[in-house]
């Protein structure tokens, strides 16, 4: 309980805001648009991040061993992902599904929504949970846009910004709750090394819109 206060605390103050509104502007200088609140979650995961490794709280952490240039370096990490990003928009085919497959991806899209507002409530994946749970929203909207444009035929085609968003959160999902960050709700058994129903049903999903190429640190389960 004291840690999460202590998330909050640290986001609020007046170093964490300063600290927020440098590295907005820095991640816009490379063309990325931070949304609100996630530059403060950036800074707050990092400031987590060190106080762990130091042993000391977040107000320590935030006051003695932020590094000067953190900014710069949160930035660059950020810019790093979003040149990324867009290249893997660029890259990405579109994938032609049917409605019922639709139905299978918004569905897993919504279960790992849920899976990342639970995280949100715990210390340690606030950053990761933030962007994952930003990013399914921005998918199911760029879904529902695109059945919408189907004028009732069956096949709906997902592509660009939607498609990597889709496939990146599902992935991230599945890494996180492989390395156990976020905890499984399935009641199958959870052993290491092996995939649990969860994990196996979204990484069909993932095949369904055609897997994550870019960036995966692993290939889909059927390509191992
Ligand atoms: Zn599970």
């Amino acid at each position: 309980m004291r840690y999460k206060q202590g998330v909050a605390d640290i986001r609020n103050t007046k170093k964490v805001r300063q600290l927020a509104a440098e590295l907005r502007d820095e991640c816009a200088l490379r063309g990325v648009i931070l949304v609100a609140g996630e530059a403060e979650e950036i800074l707050a995961g990092k400031i987590s991040a060190i106080a762990r490794q130091l042993g000391v709280t977040e107000r320590t952490a935030l006051d003695r061993y932020l590094p000067d240039d953190v900014v710069h370096a949160l930035a660059e990490v950020v810019g790093t992902e979003g040149v990324t990003y867009r290249r893997a928009v660029d890259a990405a085919e579109p994938v032609t599904l049917d409605i019922a497959d639709i139905g299978r991806v918004i569905a897993a899209l919504g279960m790992t929504m849920k899976l990342a507002t639970d995280a949100l409530e715990k210390p340690g994946g606030r950053a990761d949970a933030f962007g994952v749970a930003t990013d399914c929203a921005d998918a199911v909207v760029g879904i529902g846009a695109a059945i919408r444009n189907t004028d009732g035929d069956d096949e709906v085609e997902i592509g660009g910004p939607t498609l990597v968003y889709t496939r990146k959160v599902l992935q991230r999902a599945i890494e996180l709750i492989r390395d156990g960050t976020w905890a499984c709700p399935c009641r199958s058994r959870h052993t290491q090394g092996a995939t649990c129903s969860l994990q196996d049903n979204l990484i069909n999903d993932l095949n369904l819109v055609g897997g994550w190429a870019a960036g995966a640190h692993e290939p889909p389960a059927d390509q191992r």
